[in-house]
Formats: C-alpha cells, sequence, structure tokens
C-alpha cells in the first residue's frame, strides 16, 4: 500500500476537512479580538458562541458550563488545581491507569505534600465504584478517574462514581477525552462536576480542549488573566480553532452512531483474526468494557517497538506499551499496573482505529502482521539492533 496506514487515532486523529473549511475565514477575514467591541470582534465573539453551543449539545449539557481551554492537559490540571483550591482540602483520589496528564500531576502534588491516593486496578483494567468508596476520606478535595483508558479503551464506572462522590458531597472529575466523540456522552443525566476534553481525539486541531464545569460547582481559574470565559480562564480566545472545535462536535454527535458501530466491526475483524492466526497473542484489558476503537494487543516473545519499526516500513502507524531506550525497557505504567507479565507487556501493541479506516486497510495489515512477527520471533530482533540497521541504509522488510 503506498497510502499510509493509520492505526494510532488515540494518540492523535486527521483534522477533518470540514472542520479545516470552518476554520479558514477565522484565520483570514476575521481575526478580530473575541473581546472586542467592534465589528470582527463581533463576528468572532459570535462564532466562539456557537462553538460553545456545539459543545454543549454533544455533551449533553449548558453552553455556559463549558470553558474552552488550550488542551485537555490544561482542563485535567485545571479541574484539580480548582478543587483543591475551593475545598481547601489536601486529598486527592486518581486511578494508577490514568494518563501523564492527571498522572504527573498529582506525583507533583504527592511531592508538594498533598495525600493522594491510586486505586489500582484489576488484571483486566477495570476499576470499582466499592474500590472509590473505601478510598474517600473526610478532607478529600476530589476524586478524578478517567472515563475511558488511552492505552486500552477501558472504560470505567463513571455514573456510579459520579452518584458516590455526590452522595458522599466530593467533587468529580472525569478525563472523558477518550470517550467524547466516540460514544454518547449525556452530562445531563450524569452526577459530574468536571469533564475534560480534547480537540485533536476527535478529528479538530490540537491545542484545542475544553473543560465542562457544572453550573452550581464552585470553580477557580487555573489561568489567572483577564475576564474571558466569563472569568474562568484568562487568555484571548483561539477563535479559528474554537470553531473548528464545535464543528468537529457537530460532525461527532450526528455520525458517532454509525461510526462506532463500524469502527467497532473493523477493531473486532482485526483483533479477532489477529488471535486466530497469531500464536502466543493477548488482549489487554476487559474485552466488552471497551471503547469501541482501540485494541492493545500482546504478542508475546517479541519487542513491540521492533515490530513498529518494520510496520512502518510498511507505512503503517500503531502505537507500543513500552519504550526501549538503550537495551532497558521502560513498560508502561498502564500495562504495569494491570499486573500484565513482562513479557506481554514488551510486546504490546496498540492499534486505534476511526472511521476513516477501512476494512482494506485491516485486511492490508493482517495480512502483513503473521510473517512480520514471525520474523522478529525467530530471529529475536530487537528494536535497539533494528534501528541501527536501518540507520545503517539496510533494507528490513
Ligand atoms: C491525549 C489525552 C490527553 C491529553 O490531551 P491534550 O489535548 O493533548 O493535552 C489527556 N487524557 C487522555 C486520556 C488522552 O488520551
Amino acid at each position: 500500500m503506498n497510502q499510509p496506514i493509520y492505526f494510532d487515532n488515540n494518540a492523535t486523529t486527521a483534522v477533518s476537512p470540514s472542520v479545516f473549511e470552518a476554520m479558514v475565514p477565522y484565520l483570514t477575514e476575521h481575526y478580530g479580538n473575541a473581546s472586542s467591541a467592534y465589528r470582527s470582534g463581533r463576528v468572532a465573539r459570535a462564532a466562539v458562541e456557537r462553538a460553545r453551543e456545539q459543545v454543549a449539545d454533544l455533551l449533553g449539557c449548558e453552553p455556559r458550563e463549558v470553558v474552552f481551554t488550550g488542551c485537555a492537559t490544561e482542563s485535567d490540571n485545571a479541574a484539580i488545581s480548582s478543587a483543591l483550591h475551593t475545598t481547601g482540602h489536601r486529598h486527592v483520589i486518581v486511578s494508577a491507569v490514568e494518563h501523564s496528564a492527571i498522572k504527573n500531576h498529582a506525583e507533583h502534588l504527592e511531592r508538594l505534600g498533598y495525600g493522594v491516593t491510586f486505586l489500582p486496578v484489576a488484571g483486566d483494567g477495570t476499576l470499582t465504584v466499592q474500590q472509590v468508596a473505601a478510598a474517600l476520606r473526610p478532607d478529600t478535595a476530589i476524586v478524578s478517574v478517567m472515563w475511558a483508558n488511552n492505552e486500552t479503551g477501558v472504560l470505567f464506572p463513571v455514573a456510579e462514581i459520579g452518584e458516590l462522590c455526590r452522595a458522599r458531597g466530593v467533587l468529580f472529575h472525569t478525563d472523558a477525552v477518550q470517550v467524547v466523540g466516540k460514544l454518547p456522552v449525556n452530562l445531563a443525566g450524569l452526577q459530574v462536576d468536571f469533564l475534560s476534553l480534547s480537540g485533536h481525539k476527535f478529528h479538530a486541531p490540537k491545542g484545542v480542549g475544553a473543560l465542562y464545569v457544572r453550573r452550581r460547582a464552585k470553580f477557580v481559574p487555573y489561568l489567572i488573566g483577564g475576564h474571558q470565559e466569563k472569568g474562568k480562564r484568562g487568555g484571548t480566545e483561539n477563535v479559528p480553532h474554537l470553531v473548528g472545535l464545535g464543528q468537529a462536535a457537530v460532525e461527532a454527535k450526528r455520525h458517532l452512531a454509525a461510526e462506532a458501530a463500524a469502527v467497532l466491526r473493523l477493531r473486532d475483524k482485526l483483533e479477532h483474526t489477529v488471535l486466530e492466526k497469531i500464536p502466543d497473542t493477548f488482549v489487554n484489558g476487559h474485552r466488552q468494557r471497551r471503547t469501541p476503537n482501540t485494541s492493545s494487543l500482546a504478542f508475546a516473545g517479541l519487542e513491540a517497538e521492533a515490530l513498529l519499526l518494520l510496520l512502518d516500513q510498511h507505512n503503517v502507524s500503531a502505537s507500543a506499551g513500552s519504550a526501549c531506550t538503550t537495551g532497558a525497557v521502560e513498560i508502561s505504567h498502564v500495562l504495569k499496573a494491570m499486573g500484565v507479565p513482562p513479557d506481554r507487556a514488551v510486546g504490546t501493541l496498540r492499534f486505534s482505529l476511526s472511521a476513516r479506516n477501512t476494512e482494506a486497510e485491516v485486511d492490508y495489515v493482517l495480512g502483513i502482521l503473521p510473517p512480520l512477527i514471525a520474523k522478529l520471533r525467530a530471529e529475536k530482533t530487537g528494536a535497539v539492533a533494528l534501528k541501527a540497521k536501518l540507520a545503517a541504509g539496510e533494507k528490513i522488510v
């Protein structure tokens, strides 16, 4: 195949053509500051407020509950930081498998002297509401657990956790980056105080996100500056990107059900065939409680990073569950928390699909995977050695 095959949609997605088209006028003609009162400012303001309505419509909340941010990392940081300020409490509960936007912030807070509980997960990557209940303390400021895991797609029971937190008077945040645009979200029926999303994970550009802040939840800004976002987030509005985010939300809402079903069919074909054709292969994570696009596959007896390099030679993009740095292999904290045996963790490859992928692409990958895997297993070629060979100009496919 000459066309690149992109199976790394949990890392980022392609900007949709209609999103790009919607943005262009705000990069060229309507460059006014959305806070300015003259005509081009008013045009920009109207566009920002329309985007807010579009995102609110996707989430099932009120437009005034949507605070635009620069990325989901900012949204995640802002939610936890605000909860610590508004409650004055010094304990935070997160899961052991959060994205680094939560994990590294939580570890930073721990170093600053805050109490942090990292909830363990089961072997299939799941977490129960009882675990959260048992970890609550009188000084807990906030519970923050992701809705879906970016490495495995495993879903956490956010509806139940939200009910628990509301009943116990504790703030609840969920990082929903891997759910928004993939599965329906209806905040009207959820006891969630804060929810993070990122544009570039559902076909808007990078560098734009949002934080849902429930209307009655106390909130202090993370970026302190001007009065933008009704005082909830300083910084001149990134009008073109917000327009893109709004358009991506419209498209996600319109096509979500059909796309989720189509992606699920492709993912399952890929996964089932791999398991059937390639020995010593395992799925990481709960087989049902998962986002429809994600497959975390462990190929025992090889280095996934080496497999990635070979796949890249065939113009196929995926991602590895571990990183090889000069001989030593760093296993992802997610696979480690699940207790995935080292041999499987080192051999873990994540395929994350989108509705743009085709059956022909899946078939192509299914065709090349078995011989590549057999070769790596037989020759015991590691990623470091393979990189050296490629750098020397050797052709290895
Ligand atoms: C990508 C991702 C983020 C970070 O989003 P950015 O907008 O790139 O900062 C946070 N959480 C999860 C689960 C993600 O997949």
